[in-house]
């Protein structure tokens, strides 16, 4: 390590350094229920503890912060998400659960880009991992990469490919966490077809 400016209290406006440097990731409970997670894209209720991403503003100068549920945060931000479980102050509710989720999430490079799963609208999409065509009706994982400050929908993978593109087959709770749109027999059905590891039968094509 070389002359680093020891007697310059580090805060944002320090001056320039590398990216993320020095920043702050945070909980805070939410002052409002105004506040949109990142990563499920729902709102975050008014006093729900919300983690906060800082980084650089791309957009200008200063910092901006992207605010997330905490476990939506562990699965998709883990290297942030564990920075800030580290220097809070905070008391995180089932922080040893949300701990091996980021943990976990942050083992397999792939993992933080699972959206939820969902049946195939159309057979028009081809699986990431197999670049097969993904049958209408069968369970995928939908795919969002992160970049920037921003996650864009990615494409998507058959549910049997998860072994082969995730590289681990231990995803089903980040899945389902995903998900929320999915009704409770839909949420029985996908956890059965990763029991079984098939892809579940497609529903009556009808009318
Ligand atoms: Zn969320
Ligand atoms: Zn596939």
């Amino acid at each position: 390590m070389e002359n680093e400016t020891k007697t310059a209290p580090v805060t944002g406006a320090a001056g320039p350094s590398a990216p993320g440097a020095g920043m702050h990731h945070l909980f805070e409970p939410a002052p409002s229920g105004r506040s949109k997670c990142r990563g499920c894209g729902r709102l975050i209720a008014l006093g729900e503890l919300r983690f906060g991403e800082r980084l650089p503003n791309p957009f200008g100068g200063g910092e901006m912060t992207l605010w997330f549920h905490p476990a939506c945060a562990a699965y998709k931000r883990p290297e942030p998400f564990l920075q800030a479980l580290v220097e809070t102050s905070q008391e995180v509710p089932e922080r040893e659960g949300l701990e091996r989720a980021a943990r976990g999430s942050l083992a397999h490079r792939r993992l933080p880009r699972i959206d939820g799963a969902e049946r195939a609208p159309s057979g028009q999409a081809k699986c990431r991992s197999c670049r097969q065509r993904i049958e209408r009706g069968s369970w995928r994982i939908r795919l969002a990469f992160y970049e920037e400050g921003r996650f864009s929908p990615g494409g998507s993978v058959h549910l049997d490919c998860r072994r082969a593109y995730f590289e681990t087959g231990d995803i089903r709770d980040q899945v389902l966490h995903f998900s929320p749109a999915l009704g409770g027999e839909e949420r029985d059905e996908l956890q059965r077809a990763f029991d079984t590891g098939g892809s579940g039968e497609a529903p009556p094509a009808e009318g």
